[in-house]
């Protein structure tokens, strides 16, 4: 008696996952990002459609991030999968073969965008980020390539809610427009728009909107900077007068405040993810926010 039922239970299995990739019991599609600021666009064009979730907290550092059991988990229950790739989570090709799950969509959204070399710095080494700078997303024009890598692939796992992903998409992109001629507007108004950062997060950033990265403390995410290199930086600035330090909430306070000591730059405080900040919970708020506390420091 229990056949007939075990096999019914199997075709309609088998037919669901044929016909949609949506989840039964929620009705949406699941979705897990590797980076926080993956899971802000996901919302912004699934909205009710999809349920994300992200790997790494806001607070977490991406480069040096350890993966918990719980994370293969979550993949082999996901429909889809987004990750910046370009060298940033090396752990995810792993990850998705720990997880078995043979219907995933995998994004890898820095595909398509041209990745930039750690230059602009004193020194630049490129043992680690051979692949190029995987900070693609605080461009918000690279953003808008990312936004448009997830809308194809929500679509193509849901296509009865395509027009609705279009017209988010449509809306998102026109958002991020406005912040960009917001920012460059802000921008212009700064004179001196030299900075030191804590860790190569931030070129993309720069280049889109006329700052000038003149060091960087932490050169390869995850070791630490000798004393050489250290006191060529303090020389530098000290010659140079910069007045800024970038630093992030993620990454170990000791050195900047060592640094703004020795040579009376100011250290200010801005993430690259969403959520490390009050006020930074979405993509369109936490760059908001750094570029209003960028302008603070530099306004003499
Ligand atoms: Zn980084």
């Amino acid at each position: 008696m229990a056949k007939p039922l075990i096999y019914t239970l199997i075709i309609g299995f088998l037919l669901t996952s044929v016909i949609s990739h949506v989840d039964a019991k929620t009705n949406t599609t699941i979705v897990v990002t590797t980076l926080t600021v993956l899971k802000d666009y996901v919302k912004q064009i699934g909205r009710e459609h999809v349920t994300v979730t992200s790997l790494i907290s806001g607070l977490e550092n991406g480069h040096s991030y350890a993966l918990k059991p719980s994370d293969v988990l979550a993949i082999r229950q996901a429909h889809m999968f987004v990750t910046i790739g370009a060298g940033l989570e090396v752990w995810a090709n792993q990850l998705v073969k720990s997880a078995q799950n043979n219907s995933l969509e995998v994004v890898v959204s820095s595909k398509g965008i041209s990745l930039l070399r750690n230059t602009g710095t004193m020194h630049t080494h490129h043992k680690r980020h051979a692949l190029g700078n995987p900070h693609i997303w605080l461009d918000p024009e690279n953003a808008k390539s990312i936004v448009r890598q997830i809308t194809t692939r929500l679509i193509k796992l849901d296509h009865s809610n395509k027009r609705d992903y279009l017209a988010n998409q449509a809306e998102y992109l026109r958002t991020l427009d406005t912040l960009q001629t917001d920012i460059k507007r802000r921008v212009k108004k700064l004179s001196d728009r030299r900075f030191v950062s804590h860790h190569p997060a931030w070129p993309y950033f720069a280049r889109r909107f006329g700052f000038k990265i003149v060091g960087n403390i932490i050169e390869q995410p995850g070791t630490e900077p000798s004393a050489k290199h250290l006191s060529t930086l303090t020389q530098h600035i000290k010659k140079e007068g910069i007045k800024v330090i970038v630093s992030e909430p993620q990454l170990n306070q000791k050195i900047p405040r060592i640094l703004a000591q020795e040579t009376g730059a100011r250290i200010v405080t801005l993430t690259a993810t969403p959520g490390a900040l009050p006020g930074t919970n979405t993509y369109t708020s936490m760059l908001q926010f750094n570029v209003l506390k960028l302008a603070e420091v530099l306004t003499p």
